[in-house]
């Protein structure tokens, strides 16, 4: 039953709706089952017969974001990536045989990433249309971040989100950064009460290790916030795309050309957590590439 809370968004006290988390055009319109893990046992937390969904925001900023063409540009990008991916793993196969989902095995080391870069127009179905747009990418990034909150520490203690994702025009996280991961989720992400929660082992970490940061993981993404400029894993910083207009114009040619998304600078990075060790018994030659 849904119920009267305080939106994630305008933060009003009001009646909620669900929210799709990810959006539904990004392969979130199935059923689904969320298991929470309960000392060492899968326990069923709960069942969606269409998506995954979060009573976190009310009625009218739940389709704000569709009329901007927020969720749209998210979409569009993961099926960029997603794209992207099989042909590093056709190439992979190619090259040495191995099954295409060993692409996520693929780490030089446990310390150095797999950098994978985003060249827009590459492993895109024809057709489309869909325009993909960094500004709305990462103010979509913004609005997935809050709406899964538990408290209003983010909402309420940092008005520069709020105001960076309702903007139309240039802007900018003063205290935060955005960055970006590829990863096998499986081993990184689990739910609690309806919140997406991660589990990053920063043992490995140099520098500082106190930085706040708050994820969420909808495959093949790792999405962190950071206070500060640093992420707590490797990952590709996205927050600059908020540089471009909400109603900026990006068409299909925009897509072959190079913006941040795709700037030699701005590497997407994967970081493959959970087959590192099984590459390195497997010996593997260091130097491939995909
Ligand atoms: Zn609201």
């Amino acid at each position: 039953m849904i119920k009267v809370d305080w939106c994630r968004h305008c933060g009003a006290e009001a009646r909620m709706t669900e929210e799709h988390l990810p959006p539904k055009s990004a392969g979130n319109a199935e059923p689904i089952t969320v298991y929470n893990e309960v000392n060492g046992a899968l326990k069923v937390l709960r069942s969606y017969d269409k998506g995954h969904t979060i009573p976190s925001l009310c009625l009218d900023c739940n389709g704000g974001a569709s009329k901007r063409g927020l969720p749209q540009a998210y979409a569009t990008w993961r099926e960029d990536v997603f794209g992207l991916l099989g042909q590093s793993a056709a190439a992979m196969h190619a090259a040495f045989g191995w099954d295409h989902n060993d692409l996520w095995l693929l780490a030089k080391s446990e310390t150095e990433a797999f950098w994978l870069p985003m060249e827009h127009g590459r492993g895109i179905a024809a057709g489309g249309g869909v325009s993909l747009h960094p500004g709305r990418i990462a103010r979509q990034v913004i609005g997935m971040i809050l709406a899964v909150q538990g408290t209003r520490q983010l909402r309420d203690e940092r008005p520069e989100l709020i105001a960076a994702y309702e903007s139309k025009g240039p802007a900018s996280l003063t205290r935060h950064s955005l960055h970006v991961a590829l990863a096998d989720t499986g081993t990184l992400a689990y739910f609690t009460d309806s919140v997406l929660a991660v589990t990053v082992d920063r043992s490995s970490q140099r520098g500082p290790r106190a930085t706040p940061f708050w994820a969420i993981v909808f495959r093949p993404f790792v999405i962190m916030l950071s206070e500060g400029a640093s992420a707590p894993i490797e990952a590709a910083r996205i927050d600059q795309w908020l540089t471009y207009p909400d109603n900026a114009i990006f068409t299909r040619a925009d897509r072959k050309t190079s913006y941040p998304i795709a700037h030699q600078g701005n590497l997407l990075v994967g970081f493959l957590h959970s087959g590192a060790d099984q590459v390195r018994q497997a010996e593997r030659p260091s130097t491939e590439t995909v």
